[in-house]
């Protein structure tokens, strides 16, 4: 079967359809409406990773964020949402919750059909959703849970997790977590005590670790040089400072990292090694961001991706038969 296209005055394109697949098993007749069935199974998937949080539209933070870190490391995501947030850039102008039965239903779904590798943990919004998270990480032993104990977002002044949400990811979630990585406001919090320096942000990490915490990440991003306090139960204290990245762009940052701690600890780094990688990480997100909106950009979590476009863009090549060019016209 011929066709010619005629697209501009100029410009004549021959093509031609296969009157019938070459292979009835493999091939997609596009013609016939047909799917393509072209995955032979062997490739391998990578490691799978949850993240149970919200969602934020503006995809720069909750599970938009956690999804494209977790791409960026090479592992395929799956996403329980807690609650729906209406948002931009601009701040969080409204939270709504997941009811509990759903929130445990989706986790039970997923569980189900899939190995996963490395749990994150983020925005619980209330202390129904933080108990159906507690229960089923006693229900399925997960070789590496990390918990960002977000409770309230940077811009807009509604909550992310109530008080009675926190209080028990204070009594029970923490312990039953491999990291936690609150930033000082949660830290504060959680400890009682009131951050304000390196000193008190690694006196808030040890108390963390009496209250049961078998590590923590203070995230020091709020404080003009940003250090983050690495303590493990049993450990020393350690910190890892950067240069502050002037940006705007900043917003998700704590749910990026949490991330990448998830995808290095899913990908065999040991947890000191998964904090420093996810540091460079983020910090090199943040210098890649860009504006998106009228208030703060979201990281750039898929900056790996970036390619310079090409004269004639970035695209496949068609494979036999996808596109009316791909074939030479037959004279
Ligand atoms: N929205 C959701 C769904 C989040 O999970 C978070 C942070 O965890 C935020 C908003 C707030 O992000 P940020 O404080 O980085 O702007």
């Amino acid at each position: 079967m011929k066709f010619l296209l005629a697209r501009d005055a100029a410009t004549r394109v021959h093509f031609s359809l296969p009157a019938r697949p070459k292979n009835e098993r493999t091939g997609f007749c596009a013609s016939r409406g047909g799917h393509a069935v072209l995955n032979n199974h062997t490739n391998h998937a990578p490691p799978i990773l949850l993240t149970i949080a919200g969602f934020d539209p503006s995809c720069g933070a909750g599970v938009a964020a956690d999804l494209k870190t977790f791409a960026a490391h090479n592992c395929y995501g799956v996403a329980a949402i807690t609650a729906l947030t209406v948002q931009s850039t601009q701040g969080v102008k409204s939270v709504h919750p997941t009811p509990a039965v759903q929130l445990r239903a989706q986790l039970e779904e997923l569980v189900d059909d899939v190995t996963i590798a490395a749990v994150k943990i983020g925005m619980l919004a209330n202390r129904g959703n933080a108990a159906v998270v507690t229960e089923f990480l006693d229900k399925h032993k997960f070789a590496h849970v990390v918990l960002d104990p977000v409770f309230r977002p940077t811009a807009g002044n509604e909550e992310l997790l109530d008080t009675a949400g926190l209080k028990f990811v204070r009594d029970e979630l923490l312990k039953r977590v491999t990291v936690i990585t609150p930033n000082i406001p949660e830290a504060e919090f959680l400890t009682g005590i009131e951050v304000k320096d390196l000193n008190s942000m690694k006196a808030a990490a040890q108390k963390l670790i009496e209250m049961g915490a078998k590590a923590v990440v203070v995230t020091g991003g709020h404080l003009d040089k940003p250090i983050d306090v690495l303590c493990e139960a049993g450990g020393e204290v350690e910190t890892f400072g950067g240069d502050h990245v002037k940006s705007p762009n900043t917003h998700g940052s704590g749910c990026t990292f949490s991330a990448a701690i998830a995808a290095q600890l899913a990908s065999g780094q040991q947890l000191r090694e998964a904090v420093i990688l996810a540091k460079a990480y983020v910090t090199k997100a943040i210098e890649k961001s860009y504006a998106i909106g009228k208030g703060a950009g979201p990281l750039n979590q898929l900056y790996r991706f970036h390619q310079e476009a090409p004269a004639r863009g970035i695209h496949e090549v068609p494979q036999h038969g996808m596109h009316p060019a791909s074939e030479p016209a037959a004279h």
